[in-house]
């Protein structure tokens, strides 16, 4: 030790250490953050702290005072570290508590974007177009609400046919009904254009139904092809290319002798079952889609009747066509396998959500 210093007063020393710890207690209870306490630590302890401060006297003083002032020291750290912790676990509880108070249902599902879907009928009647499309087909559309003459005169269908009835067509203002059926557009074609022909006509329709397996408003799709010496195998093999395009390749197409007043002959349309390839049996049981018979009714079609050629100007010698038509709906089913039609208009999402 030089002899011009003094040497530090030991007791004053101890004082001033146990001081510093109280001063540190106060200064931290106003700290709010975390890294606030880590500053005010470091203002005590650090390298250029006030305890390291003051420790600097401990090299000047003799050699038997010092653990005297070494535990002065040592307590004021420990007593400082530990305001520390004690301060950092009451802001950790703090934020807990608060944490805790907030009202989170932590079981309730996230929030996602809900995104729509298109609807099954619009799935169905888009894939149905992109069919008829990639053969030469064109789409074409007409107004709900028709004349009689488009919906049944021009059409072979005379006023005292029962389709005419009111029972099954809605009368609106004016003397003119809503369509029952989408052949309007094929009348409407044939009288702007001349032959040849090649469209499909999707749209909504309407009829007095309402029951399990009726709506009174449904979507049917028609195709109408005329042209010169079209024939009855035209058709059966165009709706083959169609069972095998919509429901499955290798399917076979069966046509039932029918009757409609606007075509002649007139078919029923049946497509092999896709489910059971047509077997009736799906795993050693009847096949729940075709009930056993393994043939799926798709719709009706048949040969263009003459009189409609002749009610739109065409001449039935030198042209010939044929017509086919199904519900969009009955499709959608059959696809989908959806057992109640009702469904697809009662737009409940979590049923919708299903076709993507
Ligand atoms: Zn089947």
């Amino acid at each position: 030790m030089s002899s011009g210093e003094q040497a530090p007063n030991v007791a004053a020393l101890i004082g001033d250490l146990d001081r510093l710890a109280g001063a540190f207690a106060d200064e931290i209870g106003a700290l709010a953050t975390e890294q606030e306490i880590r500053l005010a630590q470091a203002r005590y302890l650090g390298k250029k702290g006030r305890v390291s401060e003051l420790m600097k006297a401990l090299g000047r003083l003799p050699p038997e005072e010092r653990p005297a002032v070494g535990e002065a020291a040592n307590r004021a750290k420990a007593s400082i570290e530990g305001a520390v912790a004690t301060r950092l676990a009451a802001l950790d509880e703090a934020d807990l508590a608060a944490d805790l108070a907030r009202v989170v249902d932590v079981t309730l599902p996230a929030r996602g974007a809900a995104l729509g879907t298109l609807h099954p009928l619009t799935l169905v009647r888009r894939e149905i177009e992109g069919i008829f499309l990639g053969l030469g087909f064109e789409v074409r559309t007409g107004p709900w609400v028709e004349t009689e003459w488009n919906n049944f005169d021009a059409l072979n269908t005379p006023p005292d046919h029962p389709a005419r009835d009111m029972q099954d067509t809605f009368f609106v203002e004016g003397g003119r009904i809503l369509r029952s059926h989408t052949s309007p557009v094929q009348i409407r074609t044939m009288l702007s254009e001349p032959p040849p022909i090649r469209i499909v006509a999707p749209g909504n329709v309407f009829r007095r139904d309402d029951d399990a397996t009726h709506t009174p408003m449904f979507p049917q799709m028609e195709g109408l092809l005329v042209d010169k010496g079209v024939s009855f195998a035209d058709l059966k093999g165009t709706l083959l290319y169609f069972v095998h395009r919509f429901f499955g390749p290798n399917l076979g197409v069966r046509l039932r002798p029918s009757y409609f007043p606007f075509t002649e002959p007139s078919a029923e349309v049946d497509a092999a079952c896709y489910l059971c390839a047509g077997s009736g049996l799906s795993a050693g049981r009847s096949c729940r889609l075709c009930k056993g018979s393994g043939w799926i009714e798709i719709g009706g079609a048949g040969m263009v009747h003459p009189n409609v050629f002749r009610a739109v100007g065409y001449d039935p010698q030198a042209v010939s066509g044929f017509a086919f038509g199904m519900g969009l709906s009955r499709m959608a089913m059959l696809k989908f396998e959806v057992d109640d039609l009702r469904s697809f208009y009662e737009h409940d999402v979590r049923f919708l959500a299903q076709f993507r």
